[in-house]
């Protein structure tokens, strides 16, 4: 199950071991109230979705024992202290999501609770961030031999997580540090970088009143400050204090009428799709995206071109500004671990390799990476078309290659989303063009769903004594 913040996601997937897999999936929109509530009522909700997906899909295994349980891999995309495969403690909500008693608290352990008050077949094995889902399933499903470095996701909310030296990474060895059992035997490890947060200081990115009136309405001011300027939850409301200031100062719309419950007026009433239907607006006089203000900001009467071309002008500035930040945690982690050098093996870390999980021996020594992370040098097999996002046209040898998943609704429809971030990639000196075509990103489409039944499987064989 996927709690990505702003759809609840239930899936039961079936890896065939040869990077594909089929899945069957639920999806239901979370309730804003479940979303500023009580612990109970927001898992007693997850649960019961579980319960409803599972009678519909694996009603059989009502009948088992407790052997036979279904293994829930349960990704949940907010910062937590894990401290074993199946347990982690949330640190903070994010994503206008805000239930106190719920912070500190074990979130495996409150899920389990709620599935068993229902008597359902199914144990949460394990606990899984989108960002690192995003990561395994990429490795599985990429094409060619490269393994993956980085997941990421542009969504509700962003972040990212690659693969790292275990050397490098000074919290683990810090005296004194509490950071649970965890197997050093491959020398590796998957970071969950909670890139959201980068520069809260403020220090670099860009500021706007816009902005700051963003930040000064959310449930969380002061924290999430690369988040805010880039993901999906909040595109809409910056663009929604531009209009209103517009309005305000310069006449926008003196000549329509704005409806006295026009989601102008309400905070984060306006979704991101509204800037990807303007975006993608070409029509003459700007008439899709005069249709669009007419329908999704409530104004009727004459919007003028110009007006429709401001708002349009706002848009775009809106997304290519989120489009370039995405690069810089990109760039900084292929320029961190190496990936830049002349050789593959120039690199610090080679990336995730599970493309094969068919092969027993292979498999599982490729899938005991996706909890430890060393790369493994899985066999080539005949794999799929390139599941790129398509911007660029590569003639990037496989061994230049640096394989990234991304996953989220912004990059994924987001008109020109990957060139803005591509563009950006190449403005970074490390990079240029050469460096930014070595870059291959591919849509980790049901990542997150399909990570978690990945590593819901290395978590259930470790369990078992299979690995
Ligand atoms: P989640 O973050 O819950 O996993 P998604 O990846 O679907 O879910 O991201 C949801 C976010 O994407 C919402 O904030 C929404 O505003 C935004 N979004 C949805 N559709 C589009 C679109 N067509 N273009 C850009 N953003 C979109
Ligand atoms: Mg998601």
């Amino acid at each position: 199950m996927d709690l990505g913040g702003t759809n609840f996601r239930v899936c039961s997937v079936t890896l065939k071991g040869d990077t594909t897999f089929t899945i069957a999936q639920s999806k239901v929109a979370i309730p804003r109230s479940l979303m500023v509530s009580d612990s109970k009522s927001l898992f007693s909700f997850l649960a019961k979705q579980i319960a409803i997906f599972v009678e519909e899909h694996h009603s059989d295994h009502f009948a088992e024992d407790l052997g036979h349980h279904l293994h829930l891999g349960f990704t949940f995309s907010f910062p937590v202290d894990q401290k074993a495969v199946n347990k982690g403690f949330l640190i903070r909500w994010t994503k206008g999501f805000d239930i106190p008693d719920a912070i500190g608290k074990d979130v495996c352990a409150l899920l389990q609770a709620e599935i068993d008050l229902l008597g359902l077949p199914v144990t949460v094995a394990a606990l899984v961030n989108d960002t690192v889902g995003t990561l395994m399933a990429r490795s599985y499903t990429s094409p060619g031999k490269t393994g993956t470095l980085l997941g990421a996701i542009f969504g509700t909310g962003t972040n990212g997580a690659y693969v790292e030296r275990l050397d490098r990474l000074t919290k683990m060895t810090k005296p004194g540090a509490d950071v649970g059992e965890y197997d050093k035997s491959t020398g590796e490890m998957v970071v969950n970088t909670e890139w959201g947060s980068f520069d809260n200081a403020m220090k670099v990115l860009p500021d706007t009143p816009y902005d700051r009136a963003l930040d000064v309405n959310s449930v969380n001011p002061g924290v999430q400050m690369f988040e805010k300027r880039v993901s999906g939850m909040f595109l809409g409301e910056i663009l929604r204090n531009a209009v209103l200031v517009l309005k305000d100062n310069a006449n926008m719309f003196s000549t329509a009428t704005i409806k006295a419950d026009s989601p102008l007026y309400t905070a984060w009433s306006l979704d991101t799709s509204v800037l990807s239907y303007i975006e993608s607006d070409d029509t003459p006089n700007y008439l899709v995206t005069r249709e669009t203000i007419q329908r999704e900001m409530g104004v009727s009467g004459r919007i003028s071109a110009e007006e429709a071309e401001a708002v349009k002008i706002l848009v775009h500035a809106i997304g290519k500004r989120s489009a370039r930040l995405s690069a810089v945690p990109i760039a900084a982690i292929i320029i961190a671990t190496g990936k830049l050098g002349p050789k593959p093996d120039s690199a610090d870390v080679e990336g995730l390799n599970l493309k094969d999980l068919s092969l027993i021996e292979q498999g599982i020594a490729a899938i005991k990476t996706a909890v430890m992370g060393q790369p493994t040098a899985a066999p080539i097999v005949d794999a799929p078309p390139p599941a790129t996002t398509g911007a660029s046209s590569t003639t990037v040898e496989e061994g230049d290659t640096i394989d990234v998943g991304v996953d989220g609704s912004v990059v994924e429809f987001y008109p020109g989303f990957e060139e803005h971030v591509r563009s950006a990639l190449r403005d970074v000196p490390e990079f240029g063009a050469a460096g930014e075509k070595r870059v291959r990103m591919g849509i980790a489409k049901d990542g997150s769903g399909v990570g978690a039944a990945l590593i819901a499987l290395v978590a259930y064989k470790m369990a078992n004594g299979l690995v």
